[in-house]
């Protein structure tokens, strides 16, 4: 294919989602935008094809980001940005676990009600259980509280300090901290920790020793405030 780059600001070189989602920013800021992708349709991983009338989704199919306030929604706005919507259907659960020891947990999008489900399969821990989930809610609301760009860089955060100076103090203190350490100040049953590994697992592929706090804050609350919620017509809807 023969074109002309002078006509372009910005080449994206693939059309999964954080390549749509760099082209949509660019071009809402006014940048011309060409997106090369090899396979015959969008969104990667986070893509969805039909057959026999069935639609499949590639990969994700638990999605973030389309919550409706704040600034964790990425998705939700991004295609805002480009004056687009995607209609979704939420999940009122996000995970069930169904662990040895008859352990079967289902994660409610309602916080409560998975806080006290949890706590009546291990009541000792009840106080412990509040308080963990509870300061992965804290930190998740400073995440919640300025423009996303980068969390593991110490340069934007630095730039975004001004902004938001309370928020920015709030998760530096989180940076270097893990989520297994926090969760053993709180809680000493080793099922209860075990469980938490899983959790961490899901996510992040580590156990909770090895799982930064900010990003168990971001995703064991986020499920409770954006949800989580799929993009009515297949996974890859918002990606078309
Ligand atoms: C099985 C599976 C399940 C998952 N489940 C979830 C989930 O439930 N929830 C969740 O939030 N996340 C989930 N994820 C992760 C999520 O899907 C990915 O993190 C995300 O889609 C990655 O997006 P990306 O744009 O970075 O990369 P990709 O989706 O990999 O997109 C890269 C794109 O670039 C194209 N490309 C590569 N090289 C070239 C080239 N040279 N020229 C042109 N095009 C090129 C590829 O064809 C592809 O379309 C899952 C991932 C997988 C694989």
């Amino acid at each position: 294919m023969k074109f002309n780059k002078e006509k372009f600001d910005a080449i994206i070189i693939g059309a999964g989602i954080g390549g749509l989602v760099t082209a949509s920013q660019l071009a809402a800021k006014g940048a011309r935008v060409l997106v090369l992708e090899k396979y015959i349709i969008p969104g990667g991983s986070g893509g969805s094809f039909k057959r026999k009338g069935y639609t499949f989704d590639v990969g994700a199919s638990m999605i973030f980001g389309f919550g409706d306030k704040g600034y964790t929604n990425l998705l939700t706005r991004a295609l805002k940005d480009v004056n687009e919507k995607c209609e979704t259907i939420p999940d009122p659960v996000q995970l069930e676990y169904h662990l040895p020891h008859n352990l079967n947990i289902s994660v409610d999008k309602n916080y409560e009600q998975f806080i006290n489900k949890l706590s009546s399969s291990f009541p000792k821990e009840k106080k412990g259980i509040k308080k963990f989930y509870d300061t992965c809610a804290s930190v998740f609301t400073c995440l919640d509280s300025m423009p996303l760009l980068s969390i593991e860089d110490p340069s934007y955060l630095f730039k975004v300090f001004f902004k938001s100076p309370l928020s920015c103090l709030g998760l530096a203190r989180w940076l270097p901290v893990n989520a297994g350490d926090v969760a053993r100040k709180f809680i000493k049953d080793p099922e209860l920790l075990k469980f938490i590994d899983i959790e961490c697992f899901c996510w992040s592929v580590m156990p909770a020793l090895k799982t930064p706090m900010i990003n168990a804050g971001m995703v064991f609350t986020d499920r409770h405030v954006g949800g989580i919620n799929y993009p009515k017509g297949g996974g890859g809807d918002h990606s078309k």
